[in-house]
């Protein structure tokens, strides 16, 4: 996020009906079938408008080059530091949200009995993966699933050395899960991503990594011929088709459906490596798209997922300057006046019409929410209370989550008690808050397609904004994340200009 400097301009972004990439559906609920990834018809999404996107080789001439979708997670210092100093990973989805629940782990500081269930856990995905895939692909393709010829754990720390068609650089296993083309095998760093995510997301964000790598053997065998980032959406959605099978308990590996929260805290941090090819946007697709393309996996099957070579997938190109996701993000106090600034004017007519000439604001820093009286408010992170017309909020937690996932987080937050403020005050009851989630999806949408706006978002915002979802510590009660992104989603492409329209939108 930036604060526009005076007269100065920017690329046009059009309106945001032209920025749409799928019919103006709206996903009814997590089981809400296809909505969030309508059909388009034209071939391979935006990029097939674009033409921008050269033609991938994969499974041609091997070494590093073969090796499709590599991921790897960037671990930042949890210690202080301000949380976005490391650059070395820059676009990476929700690369600052693992401060906030990540606590470095390798395999050497997990108990033995943790090693033990970890190590279960991954034989049993790799069987049920064969498994599934035996099933699932001649359904899907019509043609006998050939075995991967291998799938192993590989130790980058030791002595071992692997190829891919040529010899490769144990650093391209540190974090990193790699499915290789050339030599058809899948590996993955067993010293420190496996645990890691193990530890800080849980056994169902292993599967997914898995899962994730699998896919593109799978996408592979089905001869996907695509840009990459068609390769790995198409590679998180039939993760999501696993997933899926897995919470349904008709696998060996069984999950259950609030893991999923984990599951995609984690799979957002999976990223293609650095110096891959971003082909004008980044490979990996944004948290919009990838949360998409799992929940289509997941809502519809590996079916849908296949189609995405010819039927294509939903590409949020928001055209934002990319690949520097730390560029324009600012500082607690900065983004916090700027976006209240911005929220009071974009809402200023909706909070006159029931009678407020605007919210006041009341942060609080002792554990004690002066001006509301309310019960448990000090408790909360944000909140609205409408005894006093004002906005509550923690100074200390808030200010803590700009510095771990970045200023839209502090944005996204605020966004969204100002949209809880709109539904008391006109007496809309929200339960699950996927009301106000869209609510803020209508101010970060105006933000983004309004030239004229004091803010202007920068590349990596909107990840934030999911990532913020993931991470709500307030979520006890909300919807899936699921749920919650669409309904972020719905706001942002569809919520028109802050307006009792727009409102409506959101009640639908
Ligand atoms: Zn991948």
């Amino acid at each position: 996020m930036r604060i526009r400097r005076k007269g100065q301009s920017r690329r046009a972004l059009g309106g945001r009906g032209e920025r749409m990439s799928s019919p103006k559906t709206r996903s009814g609920g997590s089981t809400g079938g296809g909505g969030l990834l309508g059909g388009r018809s034209g071939a391979g999404g935006r990029s097939g408008g674009s033409g921008g996107l050269p033609i991938g080789n994969l499974g041609k001439g091997g070494g590093i080059l073969g090796i499709i979708v590599a991921i790897v997670i960037t671990f930042m210092a949890t210690t202080g530091g301000g949380g976005t100093g490391t650059t070395s990973g820059n676009d990476v989805v929700g690369q600052r949200s693992e401060i906030v629940t990540v606590t470095k782990t390798d395999r050497a500081s997990l108990s033995p009995a943790q090693r033990a269930d970890l190590d279960g856990f991954v034989a049993a995905t790799v069987d049920d993966l064969a498994i599934y895939w035996t099933e699932e692909f001649p359904d899907v393709y019509g043609q006998r699933f050939t075995p991967l010829a291998d799938i192993f754990p590989y130790d980058p720390t030791g002595d071992q050395r692997i190829s891919c068609g040529q010899s490769l650089d144990p650093n391209i296993l540190n974090s990193n899960a790699i499915y290789c083309p050339a030599e058809d095998y899948i590996t993955w760093d067993s010293n420190f991503l496996i645990p890691n995510f193990y530890a800080n997301f849980g056994k169902s964000a292993v599967g997914v990594v898995l899962a994730h790598e699998y896919g593109h053997a799978v996408q592979t065998r089905g001869g996907l011929d695509a840009a990459p980032i068609i390769r790995d959406l198409q590679a998180d959605c039939f993760a999501g088709s696993w997933i899926r099978r897995s919470i349904d308990g008709s696998g060996a590996v069984t999950l259950r459906e609030r893991d999923l929260q984990g599951a995609l805290s984690g799979f957002l941090l999976l990223r293609d490596p650095p110096g891959a090819p971003t082909d004008g946007f980044s490979a990996h697709g944004s948290a919009f798209d990838r949360v998409s393309a799992f929940q289509s996996g997941y809502d519809d099957g590996a079916d849908r997922c296949r189609d995405f070579a010819t039927v294509g997938v939903e590409i949020v190109d928001l055209n934002l300057e990319r690949g520097d996701v730390n560029a324009g993000n600012l500082a607690y106090e900065d983004a916090r006046d700027a976006v209240l600034d911005d929220l009071a004017a974009f809402w200023a007519d909706a909070l006159a019409d029931v009678g407020l000439a605007g919210l006041a604001l009341a942060p609080f820093t002792d554990g004690q929410a002066n001006g509301c009286d309310e019960a448990g408010v000090a408790n909360e992170l944000f909140h609205y209370c409408a005894q006093s017309a004002s906005l509550v909020w923690n100074e200390d937690l808030a200010s803590r989550l700009n510095t771990a996932i970045g200023d839209f987080s502090t944005a996204f937050y605020l966004a969204r008690t100002y949209g809880e403020a709109i539904l008391v005050e006109n007496d809309i009851a929200d339960l699950e808050g996927t009301i106000a989630d869209c609510l803020a999806g209508v101010w970060a949408g105006d933000v983004a397609y309004t030239s004229t706006r004091l803010l202007e978002l920068t590349g990596g915002d909107l990840d934030e904004a999911i990532a913020s979802m993931l991470n709500d510590p307030e979520a006890d009660n909300n919807a899936s994340a699921f749920v919650r992104v669409a309904s972020f989603k719905t706001g942002f492409f569809d919520g028109g200009s802050g307006t009792v329209a727009s409102i409506e939108i959101c009640r639908a």
